[in-house]
């Protein structure tokens, strides 16, 4: 894996947010990220590398300020480690590409996975889905020129 940019690079391509959060394992404030009341239709993807993480039909309101998902796109595509920071037994949740801390996970999410994924928003990169190839046209569709 093309994970090994040195910190300097890392430090270019981001902001110094997400540099902080991804590359340092920050917590960005909560009811302050850019996605936490996000409702796109698409896929988040790691900030730092692209890679597909999670998808906004998981994402759902935790009211907890950050975004949350109770899926995510593929097991394989985040490694799971036992935190014991803060005094706390948490499992962080980072990219299994490029090793970005993405935020962590716990038990108290909703059906059918009992998961919440409490993520950072600094370490995602949302990009809408083509609409133009699934049959249905979303409720707010800009399809007013035809
Ligand atoms: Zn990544």
């Amino acid at each position: 894996m093309s994970s090994s940019l040195s910190k300097r690079a890392w430090k270019e391509k981001l902001t110094s947010e997400q540099y902080k959060i991804a590359r340092e394992g920050g917590t960005e404030r909560a009811f302050t990220g850019e996605y936490w009341d996000h409702d796109g239709n698409g896929v988040y993807r790691c900030v730092c590398c692209g890679a597909e993480l999670f998808d906004s039909t998981t994402k759902y309101k935790s009211g907890s300020g950050w975004p949350s998902f109770w899926d995510v796109v593929d097991q394989g595509n985040v490694e799971l480690h036992e935190d014991r920071s803060l005094g706390m037994r948490r499992v962080e949740v980072t990219c299994a590409s490029c090793d970005a801390h993405l935020g962590h996970v716990f038990d108290d999410g909703p059906e059918p996975t009992g998961k919440r994924y409490c993520i950072n928003s600094a370490s995602l990169a949302f990009s809408e889905r083509d609409n133009a190839s699934s049959g249905h046209s979303a409720d707010s569709s800009a399809a007013s020129e035809t």
